[in-house]
């Protein structure tokens, strides 16, 4: 019988259990995860599960029951220490050896470290895991605390507004001009630094984090020479792929592991996918390492299709979204293409109720919308579709999104 392994805990690796066995796979499976919980995924984590508005049904994917009711070897806590493609195995750290005949790498990403004095005292954390965010939400549900997050990408801007809803002092320290410069370029990153500001926090952009002070315990953050006081300090500044285990098993890595279309690496029977996939997107025709939600779900599917031998392209449009206060987001776009897009809108920004399209001059090649809701179908049409528009029309409301590129 055949036996495959997937290598992960988070979203990607439980997504593509579900679907190996939903398309009928029958054979042992098994899922190796370093974490001690079942797969789960994490985007609550900086928001109501950390506000103690949802519960871990809200991030588990599904108990350990259902993977015994599946028939998957579901073993936490536990390592993938080396892989030989060769001999198609895969050595763990309890000190079992897996053999098996596909093999998938969803090992994600982990957060990037701050060559920071400072950055190993109590108190100093980061975001990534379920025991992550339990730990965080004992020192801030309380409210009252003094939080300086280091960087103002989405997790840290998340982890703002959450922190500060529950009544902490909350402190934003960036590096460039605007939250999100990265993502969605200046203008668009002001609409987040205006939210946060108005709600209270103390965003400071165009700033040089010096060191992390404290005796045992964080006591502040020194910022171009001014000490910043604070009980507790999240570093924010992105993620790395956790590619070491392909890396030494020889197979191809460059930004993430790369992989066809079809998620294939270059070595027989493993696949890749996920935040830790550099994947090859066909519409694009370039190589995508994509850190979302979305991503994963999807990854994880195409993965299983492929791993199945079954027709499997991943070629969706990358979406994300984020909740921060009282704004909701979705986003759909190519970063490659959107990075020298201009962006065009419609409604009203200063209301943050609005669409922003990202133009390159003849289409869409990304689009925002912003407390607008039930349009992501639409606008991932119009960019799919890449029919000519204006910009005139874009920011044109009385016209229709449908009536757009006909
Ligand atoms: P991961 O979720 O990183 O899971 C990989 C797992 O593999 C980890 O548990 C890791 O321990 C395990 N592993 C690694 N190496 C090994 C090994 N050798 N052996 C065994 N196990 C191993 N995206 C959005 O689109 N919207 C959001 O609002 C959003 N919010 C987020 C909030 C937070 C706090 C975080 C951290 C991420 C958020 N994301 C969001 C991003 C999204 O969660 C990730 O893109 C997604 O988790 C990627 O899933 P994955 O399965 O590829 O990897």
């Amino acid at each position: 019988m055949a036996h495959y392994v997937i290598v992960g805990g988070g979203l990607a690796a439980g997504t593509a259990v579900e679907k190996l066995r939903d398309e009928g796979f029958d054979g042992d499976l098994t899922v190796v995860a370093a974490e001690q919980h079942p797969p789960y995924q994490r985007p609550p984590l900086s928001k109501g599960f950390l506000a103690g508005e949802e519960g871990r049904d809200a991030v588990i994917l599904h108990d350990a029951a259902w993977y015994e009711e599946k028939g998957v070897g579901l073993r936490t806590g536990v390592t993938a220490t080396s892989l030989e493609p060769a001999g198609q195995s895969l050595a763990l750290d309890d000190g079992s050896t897996l053999t098996y005949d596909a093999l998938l790498l969803a090992t994600g990403s982990s957060p990037r470290r701050l060559p920071l004095d400072g950055a190993d005292l109590e108190g100093v954390r980061t975001l990534r895991t379920l025991d992550d965010s339990d730990a965080l939400a004992a020192e801030l549900r309380g409210g009252g605390r003094r939080l300086v997050l280091i960087g103002s990408g989405w997790i840290g801007m998340e982890v703002a507004a959450t922190a500060k809803t529950l009544g902490n002092e909350v402190t934003v320290l960036e590096r460039g001009r605007v939250p999100l410069e990265a993502a969605l370029g200046e203008d668009m990153g002001a609409v987040f630094r205006d939210l946060h500001l108005e709600k209270g926090v103390d965003l400071r952009a165009s700033v040089q984090v010096e060191r992390i002070a404290g005796a045992g315990r964080v006591s502040g953050v020194f910022v171009d020479g001014e000490e910043i006081p604070a009980d507790l300090v999240v570093i924010g500044v992105g993620a790395v792929p956790n590619v070491s285990l392909a890396e030494r098993a020889g197979i191809d890595v460059d930004n993430g592991i790369v992989v066809d279309e079809r998620l294939r690496t270059d070595a027989s029977n493993i696949f890749a996918a996920g935040d830790v996939a550099n994947a090859y997107h066909p519409v694009i025709q370039r190589h995508l390492r994509s850190e979302h939600w979305d991503n994963a779900l999807k990854a994880g599917e195409v993965a299983a299709r492929s791993m199945l031998g079954m027709p499997a392209s991943h070629d969706s449009i990358p979406y994300f979204y984020t909740d921060q206060f009282d704004l909701g987001m979705e986003l759909s776009g190519y970063p490659p293409l959107m990075k020298d897009a201009r962006v065009v809108t419609r409604g009203d920004v200063a209301t943050r109720e609005f669409i922003a399209f990202w133009h390159d001059g003849t289409r869409i090649v990304g689009a925002m919308n912003v407390n607008v809701w039930d349009v992501q179908e639409q606008l991932q049409r119009l960019i799919r579709d890449a029919a000519p528009v204006t910009a005139d029309a874009l920011r044109d409301g009385s016209i229709a999104l449908n009536e757009l590129a006909p």
